[in-house]
């Protein structure tokens, strides 16, 4: 395959180059199985939907907020979410929660491939999606958009988005992974009795 300068991408200098090292050109990554079996497919689906496992990895302001989203008050774990990993091989779920500089793309692009198949990401945030505030013609350190290094499942905007909007992302993605929207509606409490 004929090699693709930066020019031929949009993507500016410093990215092509980091691809480049990372993935080589031209190269296909996720061919799929060998065997399909639909059923067995969906079910695994199914369970993946519910059984994410996010990455522990916060990169600036958003990460608050991805924090806030596993504490009490909203509380991920309801959707089977709350796992954070340590380790990226034991994540199947990288939330970029905030400012990708050029300093921490290697760095992300190797938690990628750590990462075992199947995984998706969630890009959280205005400076994940595209630079944010940062997205200025004086800019010269932050990456206009993680998706320019690594596939992005869900966009989740705002500046920071609320943990409700990551909440929204997750789900939005829980229907990209199974096919149908999850979850179930969930069961409300029974009314208290002699409650006015
Ligand atoms: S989108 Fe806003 S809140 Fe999130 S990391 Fe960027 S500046 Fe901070």
């Amino acid at each position: 395959m004929e090699k693709k300068t930066a020019k031929d991408t949009g993507l500016d200098a410093f990215t092509q180059e980091l691809r480049q090292r990372v993935y080589g050109v031209g190269e296909e990554h996720d061919k799929g199985p060998l065997l399909k079996l639909d059923m067995a497919d969906k079910i695994l689906r199914f369970c993946q939907a519910n059984s994410l496992w996010p990455m522990t990895f916060g990169l600036a302001c958003c990460a608050i907020e991805m924090m806030a989203t596993g504490m009490a008050r909203i509380d991920m774990a309801r959707y089977g979410a709350e796992v954070f990993r340590p380790s990226a091989r034991q994540c199947d779920l990288m939330i970029v929660s905030g400012t990708v500089n050029k300093k921490m793309a290697p760095a992300l692009m190797t938690l990628y491939e750590q990462m075992p198949y199947p995984k998706w990401v969630i890009a959280m945030g205005n400076c994940a999606i595209s630079g944010g505030p940062f997205a200025v013609e004086e800019n010269y350190n932050v990456i206009l958009g993680v998706d320019t290094l690594i596939p992005v499942d869900v966009y989740v905007p705002g500046c920071p988005p609320r943990p409700e909007a990551l909440m929204q992302g997750l789900f939005k993605l829980q229907e990209k992974i199974s096919g149908v929207r999850h979850p179930f509606p969930q069961t409300p409490h029974p009314p208290r009795e002699n409650s006015e």
